[in-house]
């Protein structure tokens, strides 16, 4: 028997709590899994949250154990990759949405979809990652593969304070650009700062309809936001630069011109972390664990248990909460 969050749907409503799973139950719901692994770690992305709450319809299979993010070890593996012992990381890939996920002690996955863990990481900071910071890599690694560079001027970081956010921030000023973040939390300046910001913004100066061409400003954008803040942006990149579009937290509309497409050659580079190829996943990997200052993971990081994901979930879709949140499973 291991703990886990379990969420059920019935006629009469929709059900999130902790709950004690037997080795069977799991098995059964999991038969194409081949690595059953010891869950150290997880986490509470964007999606998750959206799951706990029943906010949007992320879990596609009742009932659901959720948790896109585990880290742990394998405990048992018929798959040629893994072997107990060994410690991975798990992102996406449909787990905690239609695959039992990692929000639980013990989960069954497919070797496939791990990512064996970088030597400098543990679960607890491969989960203070998540998805958010691999997807804040894979941004990162979007706008360097169009040619975006230091020299090229500034880059702009939206939805800072959170997740992607705060992740993307420390990678693009370790790697030499000038960051602005735009933060609807200008409190929390001091934080974005600290991570390497060299300027802080308001986002209520992006988030409201604009012109579809505006004074050009940025070499690159990391967006998590979307809709007007994600017009605004295209509309703002110099000439020929890359905005790296990845998240929806002002809203999934994207209400732009092509105006900045084919007048300035901007690149709008689309960035999916779920259903990423593993080598670009192993790329990505590598890379946070070598350019990712560990004292900014600090910085950026809370530790929660599992019962609190289930409090935290509202916050963070609120927009409430700071950084990421680790969930220790065995708390
Ligand atoms: P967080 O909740 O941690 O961060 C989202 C941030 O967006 C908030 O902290 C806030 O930043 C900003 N924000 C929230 N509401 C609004 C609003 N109404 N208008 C403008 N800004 C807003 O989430 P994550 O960082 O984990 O995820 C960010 C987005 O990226 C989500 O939409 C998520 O679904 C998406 N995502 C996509 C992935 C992919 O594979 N494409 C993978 C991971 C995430 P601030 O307070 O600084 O303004």
């Amino acid at each position: 028997m291991f703990d886990a969050l379990y969420l059920g749907k019935t006629d009469g409503g929709f059900s999130a709590a902790r709950r004690r799973i037997g080795d069977d139950e799991l098995a059964a719901a999991t038969p194409e899994a081949d690595v059953t692994v010891r869950v150290e770690c997880s986490t509470i992305n964007y999606k998750d949250a959206l799951a706990l709450t029943n906010r949007s319809p992320v879990v596609r299979r009742w009932p659901m154990v959720p948790g896109i993010d585990g880290a742990g070890v394998v405990e048992s593996s018929s798959h040629p990759g893994f072997a107990p012992g060994d410690r991975v990381i798990l992102n996406g890939w449909g787990v905690g949405e239609a695959h039992w996920g990692c929000l639980a002690q013990r989960a069954r996955l497919r070797g496939d979809w791990l990512v064996p863990m970088p030597g400098e990481l543990d679960a607890r900071r491969a989960m203070a990652i998540g998805t958010a910071g691999y997807t804040a890599m894979l941004c990162v690694m979007a706008l360097q593969r169009h040619g975006v560079a230091p020299d090229q001027g500034e880059v702009l970081v939206t939805g800072a304070a959170g997740g992607v956010g705060s992740v993307a921030v420390a990678l693009l000023a370790r790697l030499g650009f000038r960051v602005v973040a735009s933060t609807g939390r200008v409190d929390e300046a001091d934080y974005l700062r600290a991570l390497g910001a060299v300027e802080v913004i308001d986002r209520a100066a992006l988030s409201a309809p604009g012109k579809p061409l505006q004074k050009e400003r940025w070499a690159g954008v990391v967006d998590a936001v979307g809709s007007h803040t994600l017009a605004n942006a295209c509309a703002q990149v110099k000439y020929r630069g890359t905005v790296a579009a990845c998240g929806l937290a002002q809203g999934m509309d994207l209400p732009a011109s092509v105006a900045p497409f084919i007048l300035r050659g901007v690149t709008l580079a689309g960035v999916d972390s779920v259903m990423c190829p593993m080598p670009e996943r192993r790329e990505a990997w590598a890379r946070l664990a070598r350019e990712l200052d560990p004292a900014h993971i600090e910085r950026m990081t809370t530790v929660a248990g599992l019962d609190d994901a289930l409090r935290l979930a509202p916050e963070l879709l609120a927009g409430k909460v700071r950084g990421r949140v680790v969930i220790d499973v065995n708390r």
